[in-house]
């Protein structure tokens, strides 16, 4: 379970001198029961008192940093079982591997694929966030070779082989940029433990159905002082995947629940090996790949390495970990304020939506597919949508009065009609008493707006 702010605040100095920029000790606490603030900003503690503090605030699941400047990728940090609960944090690493195997032009295609991989959701450019370097070849000088060819690359590197010669001859080349190796199995974990500990990277332990063992060898790991630990229990793609889930469900249980220390590091899933192990053509490969992703982000997936990099493959892997690493205590909001669409002058129509993200984003996306010109005033409705905030009352005539005040509209428009959504309608009346505007009920879906715009002029 997470640490409650009483169990922080029993910890603190409680003198609530306000140097940490909270009013109180026990403000500081509940900031950081929350993850909104650090430790450090706390001055007053003893080292020990830091050191309790500290350990106690350790998430359940550890945190992995892979890479180093301005291409890092964190995975793990989760306290819960159930988003519910509390939030996940740091969203599921999507990475694509590339094999060393391949010729020149085509590796080179391929990592620039990877890089400008994108697309905008609500708002958010959603990305890839890691390169997968395979050994392919089996041999240690291509894997250097390719280290070589990705070492500039955007993006954090995995670097992938169970050869601890292949895995030294990469690390050589790319060391310094704290790649994650993978990995350490039950016949090489010596030497890779010694190259994690040389080169000061994270070390994937590969321990393939077998919990137990996977205890037992992550003990040995952590007995010699690897921290950063990653662990893959095996992605079996075809009539294992079940297994597959009850093996990343217990690890993140024991983890969350027992606390027990050999499984509090974050899970890697390797959808990629659908591919590797069937001869479908591409498009059923691709889908099944990232039904398997999608399964295995529902169910703790810190880390997942894709072999398909198309579009249509990433994006309902991209939208789905959006959706799952939202903050489900913080509804997503838009800036509330004036927005222009089109060319605009001053008898452009006036609308009116809420700042809830998918309501603003879905009037923006239809309204710019419409080519509409128009304003667009958006309403401070704490992120909730049109029917939920009449509900809920922030949806009201006197908060658009105040709006339509603070924005200007009425100096940038001669005409003084407001058309609402469809939803608000029951609110019309009262809109128009406040504002002293006239209100016009416009469709309650905005993919209709464009049209409706059009038959009004
Ligand atoms: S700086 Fe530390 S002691 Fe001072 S109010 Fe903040 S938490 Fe309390």
């Amino acid at each position: 379970m997470s640490v409650s702010a009483m169990d922080i605040y029993r910890l603190l100095p409680k003198t609530n001198c306000a140097k940490c920029g909270e009013a109180s000790c026990m403000a500081f606490a509940t900031k950081l029961s929350e993850k909104e603030m650090d430790l450090e900003l706390c001055t007053q503690l003893t080292p020990d008192e830091f050191d309790t503090l500290e350990d106690l605030l350790a998430p359940a699941v550890r945190e992995v940093i892979i890479g180093k400047g301005d291409k890092t990728v964190t995975i793990g940090g989760d306290e819960v079982l159930y988003r519910y609960e509390l939030s996940y944090y740091n969203p599921t690493a999507v990475v694509i591997d590339v094999s060393d195997d391949l010729p020149d032009n085509e590796f080179e295609e391929r990592v620039k694929t990877i890089e400008n991989a994108e697309f905008e959701r609500t708002g958010e450019i959603l990305t890839l966030d890691a390169i997968a370097v395979r050994n392919k070849s089996g041999d240690a000088a291509k894997f250097a070779a390719a280290a070589e060819k990705v070492k500039d690359a955007k993006y954090p590197l995995v670097l992938c082989s169970f050869d601890p010669a292949a895995m030294k001859s990469a690390l050589e080349i790319v060391g310094d940029q704290n790649p994650l190796i993978y990995g350490a199995t039950e016949n090489n974990i010596e030497e890779m433990a010694e190259l994690a500990l040389q080169y000061e990277c994270p070390l994937t332990l590969f321990v393939p159905g077998d919990l137990e063992k996977m205890k037992q060898l992550s003990h040995t790991l952590r007995a010699k002082g690897l921290k950063d630990i990653v662990l893959d229990p095996g992605t079996f793609t075809g009539e294992g995947i079940g297994d597959t889930l009850d093996n990343f469900v217990m690890i993140r249980r024991l983890a969350v629940e027992e606390r027990d220390d050999d499984f509090r590091f974050p899970i890697l899933g390797i959808p990629a090996l659908l591919r590797l192990n069937s001869d479908e053509d591409d498009v059923t490969k691709g889908i099944k790949e990232a039904t398997i992703a999608a399964t295995l982000m529902n169910k703790y997936a810190d880390m997942i390495i894709l072999n398909g990099s198309e579009i249509w493959e990433l994006i309902p892997v991209l939208t789905l970990r959006q959706g799952l690493y939202t903050d489900p205590r913080k509804p997503q909001a838009v800036d509330p304020g004036l927005y222009e669409f089109g060319e605009v002058d001053e008898n452009s129509p006036v609308l009116l939506t809420t700042n809830f993200s998918l309501t603003y984003y879905t009037v923006e996306g239809d309204l710019k597919s419409g080519k509409a010109n128009c304003y667009v005033l958006v309403l401070e409705t704490e992120g909730r949508a049109v029917d939920v905030s009449v509900a809920g009352g922030q949806f009201n005539g006197k908060a658009v009065a105040d709006l339509i005040k603070d924005t200007g509209i009425e100096d940038k428009v001669k005409t003084r009609k407001l058309i609402i959504p469809g939803l608000g309608a029951s609110v019309s009346g009262e809109i128009e008493d406040d504002t002293g505007w006239e209100v016009a009920v416009g469709p309650r879906d905005s993919s209709a707006v464009p049209d409706y715009l059009t038959k009004m002029e």
